[in-house]
């Protein structure tokens, strides 16, 4: 049976079903205090895609209790410590027991290690790691990105050698796309990739490459020489070993909680077969495989989740209840529904093959602006003493996380240019087929 997406999750209850007390909350810090609830009790209840099956509640419950395992626990509580100072670590538990059930990947067919689901699936799975505070970008580069790219034109040696390995939460992907001299412009990427006897050399410089260091494999974008001047139609995807002769990894330090690197590829031999797809195919395999983040449901599910604590935060101190701060509050928390629901609606699009870019651009720059402000406000009202406040566990690294949001996928000058052209051009971005 499904449920709707935008269904009020469970309020814990107290003595005689009212809302518990903040104590007992703060047990499961993700759920809901309420208190914003009875502020503005029409609030509940939207239910824009109730008649559509886009949910999977039975992988959504799944992935809660499995998250709430105490050594899983113990593992993100570790993450959530991570110091001001220092990178936060990969929770591979976490991961593996995701992917041993299929469900890092659970729209991938069950060869690769999938549950052979929609993709509905992999956005649940998506929003529940946002919503739980589980770091994303491995799976986000590795599922969503390198393996959205396998599975759409690698051969099925490729995708028999990695993908299930990915889906397991064994094989870690970083992405190799941006240079330092192409981010947003990525069309004058200066990375080649030459014919060398059977096979290949690639040299350049990839850079702002996350979580490199944890990664076995790079997907790697390069003009291919002899396809012309053109980017657009001359680039080619890769698949580099990170391990492999003439490959740097040399760290960049940042704000940002997940390490980035630099990648430099020194006249880099490859065998034949490390080239994903035809060469000039690349640009729309890496555009295609970026629908997911896209869509914005990671952003929304931290949107929500770093709500959710500010208010169990304040509700605590008994910050909460003066007039003015709980109208601010409302009015965010409405603004997250619908930014979810919007969220939703990308992905609804996806998963019927019709979500067109300008879409994507709106819902990328909505949610992640979105998130973005709630980490910081939620910063500026819980002050100096976050890094002790267990009812935000995770403030801190939201706090460092957040400049990122806007620039990742695609910055939000970008995405709105996309979205503005669209528009001026006449066009629908919500257009429903008739
Ligand atoms: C959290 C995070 C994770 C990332 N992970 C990866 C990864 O794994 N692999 C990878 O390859 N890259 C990754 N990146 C890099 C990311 O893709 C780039 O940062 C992004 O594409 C922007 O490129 P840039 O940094 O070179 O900025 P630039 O493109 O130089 O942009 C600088 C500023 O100028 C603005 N700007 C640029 N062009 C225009 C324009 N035409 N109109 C208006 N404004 C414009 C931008 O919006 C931005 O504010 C990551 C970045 C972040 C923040």
């Amino acid at each position: 049976m499904s449920r709707p997406v935008d269904e009020p999750r469970p309020v814990a209850a107290g003595p005689a079903g009212r809302p518990a007390p903040p104590d007992e909350l703060s047990a499961a810090p993700d759920e809901f205090p309420g208190t914003i609830r009875r502020a503005f009790p029409n609030n509940d209840g939207v239910s824009v895609l109730a008649a559509s099956a886009i949910d999977d509640p039975e992988l959504r419950s799944g992935i809660r209790n499995l998250l709430r395992k105490p050594e899983l626990r113990a593992e993100l509580e570790r993450v959530w410590a991570t110091p001001p100072d220092a990178d936060c670590p990969h929770p591979e538990r976490v991961y593996r027991e995701l992917g041993e059930r299929g469900w890092l990947a659970p729209h991938w067919p069950r060869r690769y290690g999938g549950l052979a689901a929609s993709a509905y699936a992999t956005a649940v799975t998506a929003e529940e790691l946002a919503l739980h505070g589980v770091p994303d970008s491995v799976r986000v580069n590795t599922i969503d990105n390198a393996g959205a790219t396998l599975l759409a034109a690698g051969s099925e040696e490729q995708r028999q050698r990695f993908c299930p390995g990915m889906a397991a939460g064994e094989i870690v992907f970083s992405v190799l796309y941006t240079e330092p001299h192409a981010g947003s412009d990525l069309g004058s990427m200066a990375t080649t990739a030459e014919p060398a006897g059977d096979g290949w050399r690639l040299a350049g410089t990839k850079t702002w490459n996350a979580r490199t260091a944890q990664a076995h494999f790079g997907v790697c974008a390069a003009r291919v020489r002899g396809h012309g001047d053109n980017a657009y139609a001359a680039t080619g995807l890769f698949v580099v070993p990170l391990d492999h002769p003439g490959v740097r990894v040399e760290p960049i330090a940042t704000v940002n909680p997940e390490r980035f690197f630099t990648v430099r590829l020194d006249d880099v031999v490859l065998p034949a077969d490390a080239l994903v797809g035809a060469p000039g195919q690349g640009w729309s395999l890496l555009s295609e495989a970026l629908g997911m983040e896209r869509t914005g449901v990671c952003f929304a599910g931290r949107a929500r989740r770093w709500f959710d604590q500010l208010v169990a935060a304040l509700h605590a101190r008994g910050q909460l209840e003066e007039a003015e701060r709980v109208h601010r509050l409302g009015a965010l928390d409405a603004e997250i529904r619908s930014c979810r629901l919007l969220a939703w609606r990308a992905v609804q699009g996806l998963a019927e093959g019709r979500l067109n870019g300008a879409a994507a651009a709106a819902a990328k720059w909505w949610t992640s602006e979105l998130a973005q402000r709630v980490a910081w406000l939620a910063f500026d009202l819980l002050g100096p003493a976050v890094h002790s406040d267990r009812h935000f566990p995770d403030l801190v690294l939201a706090a460092r996380e957040a400049p990122g949001l806007t620039l990742a996928a695609g910055t939000s000058e970008i995405q709105l240019t996309t979205l503005a052209t669209d528009l001026l051009d006449g066009g629908d971005p919500w257009e429903e087929p008739t």
